[in-house]
């Protein structure tokens, strides 16, 4: 029984006119899929069709090529299609993670408005909220949980609104009493991270704090709270949130920001995305480009299990003395196989400068020859940082860098790193994330946090993101980061820890492409049993809601620290029927698991 129905049978339905909408929490909510009754009839999407200037679509799967015919030319294509990230953005039937083994698959919607504007996306929730639909919002399409995909379920997808605009007298709607104008960019909520840094960096010789993936959208990461490689110094993407124009659960598009809808501005900096509201447009901080930024490249492989230990030992402390400031960010990667790779980058240096600061570890390394082997010899150095995402100076000087977007028709700016390049059309076999807090850096830790990345590491890959954790950033990092949603933790880690697996495309029911479920549990076990290994130094340290476990236990007080209550205080307000439902996501333990019914 959906809940219009249950209202007329129980005669309760002239009651509801009486309650304010956002104070209605109605219990008896369920939501219809296309074999229910309820289901909207031709011509109600007819109507919504019409009211969204004729951008309602029917979703349809490219994986179903694959699922009806394995050997036909149309699934071959699809197997090479879906390693490009620029393919999977533009079909609305199809996610960037394809799934997870034993958690989700990725399943298309029934009908997708592909929103141009505001105005669409009103239609889609007032049509959503009103037929009692499991509604869904889409914009990079990147989530590792499956936030983005809900099979019998209408799709809200922006990838149309992709809009980029750079004013240098910004000041938010009704702050003009409080903030001074500033130089800002404002994007359409389905705009990736490289159409933002091509005109902001590239295009105007600026900087805006976004993710490192380049095909990431604005929106999610912005809502997830959102590093990109320069976080350790400019602090968190959300924390340059300026403003955000979003449609409510009762239709209305707002705007949030300091001095108008706070609380969800609040909410919407790390509360996790399709949660509060959909967003349609956001505003940025932009500022000034330094000179330099650069990179650490090399792998180090000990020839024994106690020299691994040293070696880690020796790193930590090093890291400690050298890299622990708010130059360096991304990562150290320790391995079963008693590697150490490093591949960090850092502003502000100039090449002098970053190749000076790694000397004393590599004569560390070269004093103690025998135990160690350069697996691959240090690239470390500067370049200008206006060209850190300009395709033809990067084709030029490091043609190795990004990968490109194949297709005939494709945008010559459709790259992405190629660091980034195993994720793409990946099934996530285990991922477990934990801040690292910096009290482990103190002199009489280190040896204790070197042996537990050590005992780590004989699992499986054990990743550290410096980046992730502001710990060692300015203050004025810091103290943004206090503003916004997510976890506080984040301020006291100087990293996160990141471990997972997983294959490459793969997808259940598709001959020779289907997932390893046998190698998939034994891995997802592996990277859970290293992660206790750090979390037995680190207890309690929290992790980042949008690299995560999707069966984070405790995942509010995991990704929300003490934040947990307010943002469901906001939650309650704004979307008291939960129309805006996410796996793990703020009030979502009132929802069955798909969504559809309120327990
Ligand atoms: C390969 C890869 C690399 C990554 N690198 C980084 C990184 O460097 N730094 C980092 O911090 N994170 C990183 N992430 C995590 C990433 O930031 C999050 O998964 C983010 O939420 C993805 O946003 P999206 O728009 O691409 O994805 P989507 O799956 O489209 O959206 C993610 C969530 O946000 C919601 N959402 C999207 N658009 C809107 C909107 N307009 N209104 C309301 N809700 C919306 C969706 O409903 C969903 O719940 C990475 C993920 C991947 C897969």
């Amino acid at each position: 029984m959906n809940r219009r129905t249950f209202l007329k049978g129980s005669g309760a339905a002239s009651l509801v006119t009486l309650w304010p909408h956002n104070l209605s929490a109605n219990p008896a909510i369920r939501r219809v899929r296309p074999s229910d009754p309820g289901w909207p009839s031709k011509n109600a999407w007819k109507s919504l069709h019409d009211a969204v200037g004729g951008n309602l679509m029917s979703v349809e799967s490219p994986i179903n090529a694959c699922l009806s015919s394995p050997d036909s030319a149309d699934c071959k294509s699809l197997f090479v299609n879906i390693k490009n990230p620029y393919y999977i953005g533009d079909n609305p039937g199809v996610t960037q993670t394809l799934g997870w083994v034993d958690a989700w698959t990725t399943k298309p919607s029934v009908y997708a408005v592909a929103a141009r504007n505001a105005q669409d996306i009103a239609a889609a929730v007032n049509f959503a909220r009103d037929n009692d639909l499991r509604l869904v919002v889409k914009g990079g399409g990147h989530s590792y949980q499956g936030t983005s995909n809900a099979p019998d379920s209408l799709l809200i997808w922006t990838r149309y609104m992709h809009d980029v605009t750079i004013q240098n007298d910004f000041v938010p709607q009704n702050c003009q009493t409080t903030h001074a104008p500033q130089s800002a960019v404002t994007v359409g909520s389905g705009t990736i991270w490289f159409q933002a840094y091509d005109a902001v960096t590239t295009k105007a010789s600026a900087y805006v704090q976004g993710g490192g993936c380049t095909t990431v959208g604005v929106a999610g990461l912005i809502q997830s709270g959102g590093f990109g490689s320069f976080s350790k110094h400019y602090g968190m993407a959300a924390a340059g949130l300026l403003e955000a124009e979003i449609v409510t659960a009762d239709g209305k598009v707002r705007i949030a920001n300091a001095c108008t809808n706070p609380d969800l501005f609040w909410a919407l900096k790390g509360g996790g995305g399709g949660t509060f509201a959909a967003v349609s447009r956001l505003t940025l901080r932009v500022r000034d480009l330094p000179q330099f930024a650069g990179g650490a490249n090399f792998t180090v492989k000990a020839t024994s299990d106690d020299a691994y230990r040293r070696l880690i030992r020796q790193f930590v402390g090093f890291y400690r003395d050298a890299l622990f400031n708010d130059h360096w960010g991304e990562q150290a990667h320790f391995s079963p196989d008693n590697k150490l790779e490093i591949s960090m980058v850092h502003v502000g240096l100039d090449t002098e400068q970053s190749r000076k600061v790694w000397q004393p570890f590599r004569d560390w390394l070269a004093q103690s020859s025998g135990a160690y082997t350069i697996e691959s010899e240090p690239r470390i150095g500067s370049m200008p940082f206006r060209h850190w995402w300009d395709v033809d100076w990067r084709k030029e000087h490091h043609h190795d860098v990004f990968k490109s977007d194949s297709r005939s028709d494709a945008n010559p700016n459709n790259v992405w790193w190629n660091g980034d390049a195993g994720q793409v059309g990946w099934v996530v076999w285990g991922f477990e994330s934990l801040w690292m807090p910096a009290s482990l850096l103190k002199d009489n830790s280190q040896e204790k946090l070197a042996n537990a990345l050590f005992a780590a590491s004989r699992f499986t890959d054990v990743e550290l993101h410096f980046n992730k954790g502001l710990a060692g950033a300015p203050p004025e990092a810091i103290a943004s980061a206090r503003d916004t949603a997510m976890n506080p933790a984040v301020c006291d880690a100087f990293a996160l820890a990141i471990i997972a697996d997983g294959q490459g495309p793969a997808y259940p029911g598709i001959a020779n492409h289907e997932p390893d479920v046998a190698k998939g549990r034994k891995a997802a076990d592996n990277v859970h049993r290293a992660m206790n290994e750090l979390r037995a130094v680190a207890p309690g340290g929290g992790a980042y809601v949008s690299e995560s476990n999707f069966f984070e236990s405790d995942f509010p007080r995991s990704y929300w620290g003490s934040n947990q209550a307010r943002l469901a205080e906001v939650k309650k307000k704004y979307d008291p029927d939960g129309l805006f439902f996410v796996h793990n996501g703020v009030g979502s333990e009132q929802w069955t698991s798909d969504g559809f019914a309120r327990r």
